[in-house]
């Protein structure tokens, strides 16, 4: 371990535990929403470029603490889109992926909660990387502002915690970061534009409706029956879909949200009439709507796994089956495929080492 990775990373604190550790240091509690205020509207990455912070005390920040946790070594630009993929590496020389997506006035930015995933879903190539460890608050949140300090804050308009990861097992991280995004001094982004993606673990959903955060919450659903989901999502098995909707219902209450489920069209596993009677029934139970993805085949990766199995739905008959949903009064987006061909689509993020 090097004199750095010892160091405390600032954006690890909320702003609360910012104040204490500056008071800690001696000086005045005001001096730490100054320095929350270079970090996140000025997206300053230096402490000397603080100059309204005494010299002793920038002295003493850069001596015990850093400010960037990330380095970006690598961009994707996909042709015909303006998707671009980024790719950072940790103060321990781990990788992560993030991904910029550009669709009419909005910028989605996709970020990683995980180094690689531990929930093994079998369409995503995230999954099949395997896990190597947790990202704290600050290389969460460090994905968007080294991405908003080189486009420029205003041009990422929404987040989205969908990349790499399950971000409720990394539940701490992922919640002190969207306490640092929705913090009141944070001229940033508002609570209505960022997402976060699970794949259902019902404990962490509740904990997060009873924060007073009210972000929005995507559920990965990929089918209404228990068997299937437990074959393409090993996840199902611990936490059945069943004890997750009963935790999304709660989630939908508290925080008057609508819920969006994720829904990954696989050829013949969930394209069939009885999805779409299920997914309407589902549907009429909850605040919530359907987001189906198309999904891109990871065989290459898995020739002889369930992975390798896997095949898209064509895209006419996803138009066929949204339709039918339609009729039976759902609200249904077909997401766009943005970025297949630097492998930024949604279940593509995968690290070659
Ligand atoms: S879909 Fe999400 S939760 Fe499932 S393996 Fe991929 S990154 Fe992990």
């Amino acid at each position: 371990m090097n004199s750095t990775e010892n160091k405390l990373k600032i954006k690890d604190l909320t702003r609360s535990e910012l104040q204490s550790y500056i008071i800690g240091l001696g000086a005045k509690k005001y001096r730490a929403d100054q320095i929350f205020n270079w970090l996140y509207n000025n997206l300053s990455e230096d402490f000397d470029s603080m100059q309204n912070i005494p010299k002793e005390l920038r002295q003493l920040l850069n001596e015990k603490s850093i400010i960037s946790t990330l380095r970006k070594i690598n961009q994707d630009n996909s042709t015909g889109t303006l998707t671009r993929k980024f790719l950072f590496e940790t103060i321990d020389g781990k990788k992560i992926e993030s991904v910029l997506i550009p669709d009419n006035d909005r910028n989605t930015l996709c970020i990683s909660t995980q180094v690689g995933c531990p929930l093994d879903c079998k369409f995503c190539a995230t999954g099949l990387m395997g896990y190597t460890r947790n990202l704290s608050a600050g290389e969460i949140l460090d994905q968007y502002l080294s991405t908003a300090k080189e486009y420029g804050k205003e041009k990422i308009t929404n987040i989205v915690y969908m990349g790499m990861g399950e971000p409720l097992i990394n539940y701490e991280a992922t919640e002190k970061s969207l306490r640092l995004l929705t913090d009141e001094m944070n001229e940033g982004i508002t609570r209505n534009r960022i997402t976060v993606s699970t794949a259902g673990i019902p404990k962490r959903i509740i904990d997060l409706a009873n924060t007073d955060m009210r972000v929005k919450l995507a559920f990965s659903l990929h089918s209404c029956f228990e068997d299937i989901r437990s074959k393409i999502m090993p996840i199902n098995k611990k936490y059945s879909l069943a004890e997750n909707l009963k935790a999304l219902q709660y989630y939908a209450n508290k925080t008057k949200t609508k819920i969006t489920f994720e829904y990954t069209m696989l050829k013949g596993l969930n394209d069939r009439e009885e999805d779409i009677r299920a997914l309407a029934k589902l549907t009429s139970q909850l605040h919530s709507k359907i987001n189906i993805i198309p999904f891109n085949s990871i065989k290459h990766m898995d020739p002889d796994g369930i992975s390798g199995e896997l095949e898209p739905t064509p895209l006419d008959k996803i138009y066929r089956f949204a339709e039918k949903l339609r009729e039976r009064k759902v609200t249904v987006l077909i997401r766009d495929t943005q970025g297949d061909d630097i492998a930024a689509a949604c279940g593509q993020l995968a690290i070659k080492n």
